[in-house]
């Protein structure tokens, strides 16, 4: 091809106006926000939005229970302590998540164990789960990363046979299925995040998802500082029972999540879409590797991961330098693309450094006595692969559509039909922040 790749001076494929932005705003999020604002509630556990999300999300999982909360966070901390996971004991996570999965186990003074990730979908690799199983083990967290379901048959069996609890973290996976069930209800306890970039949309916030009435009463005081609840007048006694934190939702959000609850279907229909005709397309390119979805499964793409294999691409290079550099001149034809975890999260220093609540607890706990924790990233081969070498497309959430996607495919076909030329721009100062941004260097 003979067209100038916007890194050496020619014309962009696409401008920043060609994509729209997250999240899509409806006439139901205004009638909703209207309600609160008309009804003068605007917080409290028995405020008339965060109930009616309550009810409703439950439906739309098919949990039986349903909490709000102030994050996804706050909702994987409560299924930790509704399941009383505690100081010393061992949790298992995936080596590539978001922090708040491993976090959220040290905030209960337990310590996170890492396993790592399957090669194809990037979720925890059951295969490698029963060597991290000590008699310390308390609870395995799968994480349905970027919307693509972990596979859970073999997880819930390893969890059984140890009996051991899943708390899933589904923060990405609204609306995701595993064989026919819905993400997030699979385990004891399921959390959701409903921050401004995930599948549904609160602003910020959170739901708790469980079948249990055990974990859902525990998963409720440990929401409101452990404080009980007169069962007659549903008062609050001002008497803590345990402890627990303040992790309520507010009226605005939860009515703002009801909004885009009723359009969450068509909302990821449009993600797959978009997903699938990228898979497609890009997976035609020699060295480019779509995500997959696992069979019998519903993958709602959080986010749109790419490898890059630079040797099946022609080029002799590391994988890290091929990423960089097509990402440099992807992001130079307009195409936004970027990495979100760059590193497996135990590679983070909160983890190397060990330093945790001070004195280097938890894992300086009497508990873990004569035990030795280390968390080094070579153990984590897979979750490093993936870091040197993908990129994700910030092409596929609505209200984009094929038209976009079509301008996208076409850049990358024009970066692909010139890596020679990449490769030569692999230096140039210049780079691609998270959301797609090019940030200066020097
Ligand atoms: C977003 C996210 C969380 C945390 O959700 P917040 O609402 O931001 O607290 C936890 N785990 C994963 C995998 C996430 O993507």
């Amino acid at each position: 091809m003979s067209e100038k790749l916007a890194i050496s001076g020619g014309a962009p494929i696409l401008k920043r106006a060609d994509y729209l932005n997250w999240p899509v705003i409806t006439d139901d999020d205004r009638k909703f926000i209207a309600e609160v604002l008309d009804s003068g509630i605007v917080a409290g556990a028995t405020g008339p939005q965060a109930v009616a999300l309550q009810q409703e999300f439950a439906a739309f999982t098919g949990a039986k229970y349903c909490l709000t909360t102030c994050s996804g966070t706050a909702a994987l901390h409560m299924g930790l302590a509704a399941v009383d996971v505690g100081p010393g004991d061992e949790v298992i996570v995936p080596s590539y998540t978001f922090l708040a999965t491993a976090s959220c186990v040290l905030h209960q003074m337990a310590i996170p164990i890492f396993v790592d990730i399957e090669p194809r979908t990037y979720t925890l690799d059951p295969a490698k789960l029963e060597a991290a199983i000590t008699e310390r083990t308390r609870a395995i967290m799968p994480v349905h990363i970027q919307g693509c379901p972990a596979d859970m048959d073999p997880i819930l069996a390893i969890a059984e046979k140890h009996n051991l609890h899943v708390i899933e973290d589904a923060c990405q996976a609204h609306g995701a299925m595993y064989k026919g069930r819905m993400c997030g209800t699979l385990g004891i306890a399921g959390a959701f995040s409903l921050n401004n970039l995930k599948n549904l949309c609160g602003g910020e916030g959170g739901l708790f998802v469980t079948n249990s009435e055990d974990v859902l009463r525990k998963g409720d005081l440990v929401r409101y500082f452990g404080d009980e609840c007169d069962e007659k007048t549903l008062r609050q006694k001002y008497n803590a029972s345990i402890l627990g934190y303040m992790y309520r939702n507010q009226e605005l959000p939860a009515a703002l999540a009801r909004g885009q609850l009723k359009h969450l279907d068509q909302l990821n229909a449009t993600r797959i879409r978009n997903s699938e005709y990228l898979s497609r397309h890009l997976g035609e390119i020699p060295g480019v590797i779509p995500p997959t979805c696992p069979a019998d499964c519903k993958h709602v793409y959080w986010f749109y991961a790419v490898r890059f294999d630079p040797q099946a691409a022609g080029i002799d290079a590391e994988p890290r330098r091929f990423r960089v550099a097509v990402e440099k001149a992807l992001a130079k034809e307009g195409v936004l693309v970027g990495q979100w975890q760059t590193m497996p999260v135990l590679a983070q220093d909160v983890f190397q450094s060990m330093i945790g609540y001070g004195k280097r607890y938890p894992w300086a706990i009497n508990e873990a006595k004569g035990i030795t924790y280390k968390y080094d990233p070579n153990d984590f081969p897979v979750a490093q692969m993936l870091c040197e070498s993908y990129t994700n497309v910030h092409s596929i959430h609505p209200p984009n559509g094929l038209e976009l996607n079509e301008k996208v495919v076409a850049a990358f076909h024009k970066v692909f039909a010139n890596l020679g030329e990449v490769m030569d721009h692999a230096d140039d100062a210049v780079q691609v922040g998270f959301d797609g941004r090019l940030y200066g260097v020097g």
